[in-house]
């Protein structure tokens, strides 16, 4: 079973054993990235979970020691307009369903420091990075920025809104913490 750490972007592989003498133990494959953690089956998920926590920023430093970290670079036609109206495109129609407010305008960006800005006059930008991104990635990008336009900020209520919107904000959070912009 994965469990999933979003705040750190931490995700782990948990298996039981009967009496498994070491309590909890933890090994790390730098090829993959992953965590797996081995633990005594009396030993509840929550507590697993509260440990896995508590040394969550010595994962960080393995993680980042080993730059597992997937590399993006821009497409040649990232420029064009038809590379931009075609993420545009892709952007409406996962839209669909979406029945809250819209933005007034919608552009591309070549930031790398963010997947989509949503401004105070309701101007949303996608990054053209987005194009590698998976429908939902991409749907969750779109959903933070459209909660912006209800909350400009990243308090709790503006979170709730993200939840209702794209349930599995959590996991797809996570998933864009694998990604550096080149
Ligand atoms: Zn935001």
């Amino acid at each position: 079973m994965t469990y999933v750490i979003p705040e750190v972007g931490i995700s782990y592989e948990l298996e039981y054993f009967e009496r498994y003498k070491a309590g909890i133990r933890v090994t790390f494959s730098p090829a993959e990235g992953k965590f797996n953690v081995k633990a005594d089956s009396r030993i509840p998920v929550t507590e697993v979970d509260k440990f896995m926590r508590s040394k969550a920023p010595l994962f960080v430093k393995w993680l980042n020691k080993n730059e597992t970290k997937k590399e993006l670079t821009l497409p040649s036609d990232s420029r064009s307009t038809t590379f931009k109206n075609k993420l545009l495109k892709r952007c409406m129609d996962l839209m669909n369903d979406y029945d809250g407010p819209r933005a007034d305008q919608y552009k591309i960006s070549y930031s790398k420091t963010y997947w989509g800005r949503c401004s105070a006059d309701k101007v949303i930008s996608i990054s053209a990075y987005c194009y590698y991104l998976t429908d939902d990635q991409l749907f969750y990008v779109l959903m933070h920025e459209h909660a912006h336009l209800t909350h400009m900020h990243h308090k709790p209520a503006f979170w709730n809104l993200v939840e209702l919107y794209c349930p599995n904000q959590k996991t797809l959070r996570y998933e864009l913490k694998g990604y550096t912009l080149k």
